[in-house]
């Protein structure tokens, strides 16, 4: 290794400053950018698939795509890499799904796979109604999800990282993958990208920006013996959060279902992190888990002589709320939430207000659609510049403001559903996905039990 690499790679530590005074800094993990570049031999691949839909990324977005593809006579690759699929639900903890119903007619809006896991998960005692909405055992989730890909015959690869991919024109022919096994190739007609983060979007040329004002990740924790509520920890770590060297700031917690008094908290946010860029996620992963550290340090301290406070499980990977956004063939708005506008190529429907979490004060800012539902369109996610890959999940084309309602599981699940309809659809007829017919899509979606509306 050269030693100015070598030199980067050790700058990675938290600022020395920082910790001379552990309690009252805010410390940032740093990480020299890099300064010079190196020649890669080019090198001969492995193929080790050969698919007609490969779905990159493995939360329920991505898992819904491949079974709705596979669903639809597909051949499907997934990869994810985590150790488990389930996205933000799983390795990062977040543990609530919002109601499947409309605001006034209370009909069901929302069904399909959403609707499917919730009952699975219903049959073990691993969900609590929440209102209207549910709260879920995610690590449950974890090997319910497992079973959906098994049961589809889809090709699963954890533990892999989409690297790059090969492009032939603006199309996609193929993937490279890293894993333990090394540098793979993965040949498919059509791909999903599912990443969160757009990664192939972003390599195939399709135009993002990344907004300003960023919604802040949070690192989530599964927590016992805090005191009485959530509210009443929050209350703590506004009174105490100076000693400890955290930020004003704002957060929620829900319990988990079946536990016994635990509690999944996403108390905090890591401000001012771009988490698309290496060196940014890095260090909020850093300080996320500091955050944790400080909090607990106040229940330990002044949380009561009846409370234990034990440190359970930290997420897997911060909570990531928003990075590049893309702009695909129609840019949802904040009036098409707020309106409740109806799309004749709609593959998804929402009531979850539009939620904004501020990115220097953590507050949340709502903002609530004005009629019972509203809809997401599949030119949300279909562009004419990528002709062979279909967006799903958080980086689907919206502004800022639609983006604060869209982007809650039970509506990105959705999305993921539409788009294994229509990579699987495009796929068999060798067409681009934005010239699928959106009449043929939601007519599949709704005969695989989608509520089409
Ligand atoms: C702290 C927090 C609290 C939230 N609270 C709620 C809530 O209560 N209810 C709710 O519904 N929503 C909530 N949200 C929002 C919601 O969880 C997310 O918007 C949603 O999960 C995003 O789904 P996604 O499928 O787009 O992305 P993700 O869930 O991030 O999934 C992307 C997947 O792709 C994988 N991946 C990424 N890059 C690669 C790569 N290069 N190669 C291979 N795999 C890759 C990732 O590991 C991940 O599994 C919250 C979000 C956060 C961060």
């Amino acid at each position: 290794m050269k030693r100015r690499t070598f030199l980067g790679a050790a700058a990675l530590a938290v600022t020395t400053g920082a910790l001379a005074d552990e309690k009252k800094s805010v410390g940032r993990a740093v990480v020299t950018p890099a300064s010079d570049t190196i020649e890669e031999k080019p090198r001969n691949v492995p193929v080790v698939q050969q698919c007609d839909v490969c779905v990159l990324g493995g939360s329920c977005t991505g898992v819904f795509a491949a079974v709705r593809a596979a669903q639809m006579g597909a051949k499907v690759a997934l990869v994810e890499k985590q150790n488990a699929f389930g996205g933000v639900a799983t390795a990062g903890l977040v543990n609530i799904w919002h109601k499947l119903i409309s605001n006034k007619g209370k009909e069901q809006i929302i069904g399909g796979l959403t609707q499917r896991t919730i009952e699975n998960l219903q049959r073990i005692g691993a969900v609590a109604k929440r209102g209207h909405g549910y709260g879920l055992n995610t690590e449950e989730l974890k090997i319910e999800l497992d079973k959906l890909v098994l049961e589809h015959a889809i090709t699963p690869y954890l533990h892999t990282f989409y690297a790059s991919p090969r492009m032939e024109g603006d199309r996609a022919t193929a993937v490279f993958i890293e894993n333990k096994s090394g540098r793979q190739a993965i040949r498919a007609k059509v791909f999903v990208d599912a990443t969160g983060d757009g990664d192939l979007a972003k390599d195939a040329g399709l135009p993002f920006e990344i907004r300003n004002g960023l919604q802040p990740p949070t690192t989530c924790a599964k927590i016992s013996g805090l005191p009485r509520s959530a509210d009443g920890m929050l209350k703590l770590i506004a009174q105490h959060r100076d000693e400890f060297g955290l930020a004003p700031d704002h957060g929620w917690g829900a319990s988990v279902p079946g536990s016994s008094g635990v509690e999944m908290c996403a108390y905090r946010h890591v401000f001012d992190t771009t988490a698309s860029d290496a060196n940014q996620l890095t260090a909020a992963e850093i300080d996320g888990r500091r955050q944790i550290r400080a909090y607990m340090d106040i229940a330990r301290k002044y949380g009561g002589d009846d409370n234990t406070p034990c440190l359970l499980d930290l997420a897997s990977t911060i909570g990531i709320r928003e990075t590049r956004a893309f702009t695909a063939n129609y840019k949802l708005t904040e009036d098409d939430v707020l309106q409740c506008r109806r799309f004749p190529d709609a593959i998804a429907n929402g009531t979850y207000h539009i939620d904004v979490h501020d990115p220097t004060t953590g507050r949340f800012k709502f903002k609530e659609p004005r009629g019972d539902f509203y809809q997401i369109p599949l030119s949300t996610m279909v562009s004419d510049k990528t002709p062979n890959i279909v967006l799903a999940g958080r980086m689907i084309s919206t502004d800022r403001s639609a983006f604060g309602g869209i982007r809650v599981m039970v509506n990105l699940n959705q999305t993921g559903e539409a788009a294994g309809v229509a990579a699987a659809l495009a796929a068999s007829r060798a067409e681009a996905v934005s010239e699928v017919a959106a009449e043929s899509v939601r007519e599949h979606l709704a005969k695989l039990g989608a509520v089409v509306v």
